[in-house]
């Protein structure tokens, strides 16, 4: 079956924050239209022609705000050239509160934008200062009202674990994200990534992340959000479908530099450099850079470890049907190496607890 997913990777930012390492740069003269062509071009060849019936696309970076509206014109224009979206399709779109304008929202109203996802990170002007972000808490909240006001479901992406960031702060974001109409709520724990300015930053500066974490599992759940990933939270009925297209292993097509693709069993990601990408794609060529083609055995383990990030698990009919017995032994049995207040096991499949939840990466790392 064809894939129904599309993401659609936008590589600039107008400022990097200070503990950025995604695929993203502040574009320079001339950028913006070298990408949007590049990505036409890309459409072009990756389908040839095909219209592919989109169930879910998602446009992220990046900030997608920081195209022009004109931009925003020629990008739907170009999806729109290319796919068909089924009648309830979700599109979701990226924004940051410093560069979301009246017309971008206008634009995504008249086409076919459902939620909107905004870059709050924090409540806390001094939060917001330190991280670089180029907006402040009065920003954020504008923005979310303003999409609100057009209609879409509004999400916010928060961190955790700032630098001398206090329980109590953390509290008084989490809860002002709670009160402000948002259906959906998205948690990253900060890490110091090679390469970004925070890299060499002293770890013990940082705020205790499980605390925070923890926190959140009790108070967001009491403000009718509920979890149902392991970063991710929402008012029940407003997940977010894109997302849980790729943890159950659905087959999905990411275009844009560095962005990943997975179709037929094989996963690929595109060059990460806006140039090599739009190179390759003056020469006819997919710019893709690397690819790798899942072997079963991996397939199960990627496929357990993606379910498991989900709060409903891995269904055990499902995978064995999928990848057959012995591969679900072995994720039982790796599961089995941790306490039983972690995971729940029976016969529909296997789940981690909220507690589980708080140290899913110890146990990925275990069955991968
Ligand atoms: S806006 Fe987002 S993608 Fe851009 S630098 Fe900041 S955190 Fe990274």
């Amino acid at each position: 079956m064809p894939p129904k997913s599309l993401y659609i990777h936008v590589p600039f930012c107008e400022r990097k924050c200070a503990y950025c390492a995604f695929a993203s740069a502040v574009p320079k003269k001339g950028e913006r239209g070298l990408y949007l062509e590049a990505l036409a071009k890309e459409f072009d060849i990756r389908l040839r022609g095909t219209r592919l019936k989109l169930e879910t696309c998602y446009v992220g970076g990046g900030t997608p705000t920081a195209l022009s509206p004109a931009q925003w014109n020629s990008l739907v224009a170009t999806v729109e050239k290319h796919f068909d979206f089924a009648p309830a399709a979700e599109v979701t779109v990226e924004a940051n509160p410093n560069s979301l304008t009246a017309e971008h929202l206008k634009i995504w109203r008249d086409w076919r934008v459902t939620r909107v996802s905004i870059g709050v990170q924090s409540f806390d002007d001094a939060e917001l200062k330190l991280m670089g972000r180029l907006h402040d808490a009065d920003g954020a909240r504008r923005a979310i009202a303003a999409a609100l006001s057009c209609g879409f479901d509004v999400g916010a992406d928060l961190i955790f674990g700032l630098p001398r960031q206090t329980f109590r702060g953390w509290g008084l974001t989490l809860h002002e994200a709670a009160h402000r109409g948002l259906s959906h709520i998205s948690l990253y724990q900060l890490t110091l990534e090679e390469g970004t300015p925070w890299a060499s930053l002293d770890e013990k500066l940082l705020g205790d992340g499980y605390a925070a974490y923890r926190w959140a599992q009790w108070y967001l759940p009491r403000r009718g959000y509920a979890q149902y990933e392991v970063a991710n939270f929402a008012v029940p009925g407003r997940e977010s479908r894109h997302n849980a297209n790729y943890w159950r292993e659905g087959e999905y097509i990411g275009a844009g530099p560095a962005a990943v693709s997975y179709t037929a069993g094989l996963r690929s990601k595109n060059y990460g450099s806006l140039a090599r990408y739009a190179k390759s794609l003056e020469e006819g060529a997919l710019p893709i850079e690397e690819s790798e083609e899942l072997t079963a055995e991996k397939s199960a383990r990627e496929a357990a470890v993606l379910a498991l990030r989900m709060t409903e698990g891995v269904f055990a009919e499902n995978f064995i049907k999928r990848y057959g017995e012995k591969n679900y032994r072995s994720v039982c049995s790796a599961m089995q190496k941790f306490p039983r207040a972690l995971y729940e096991i029976d016969n529909r499949g296997i789940r981690l607890t909220k507690k589980g939840m708080r140290v899913a990466n110890i146990i990925w790392s275990e069955i991968i």
